[in-house]
């Protein structure tokens, strides 16, 4: 009896985090979570400075 495993696949190409900024059309793809967290925050402070010291 053949077993059939789906959606066992890890797709290589998808392994990055993406974030958009609310306020712009700004948006960053990053190998991990804490680059995009300090890509988004220079992001912020250097377009829209008011939200980043509110953040
Ligand atoms: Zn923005």
């Amino acid at each position: 009896m053949p077993t059939y495993r789906r959606g066992g696949h890890v797709r290589g190409d998808d392994d990055g985090v993406e974030r958009e900024c609310d306020l712009c059309d700004w948006h960053c793809v990053a190998d991990s979570y804490p680059a995009l967290v300090r890509e988004y925050q220079a992001h912020l402070r250097s377009d829209h400075p008011k939200a980043w010291l509110r953040a």
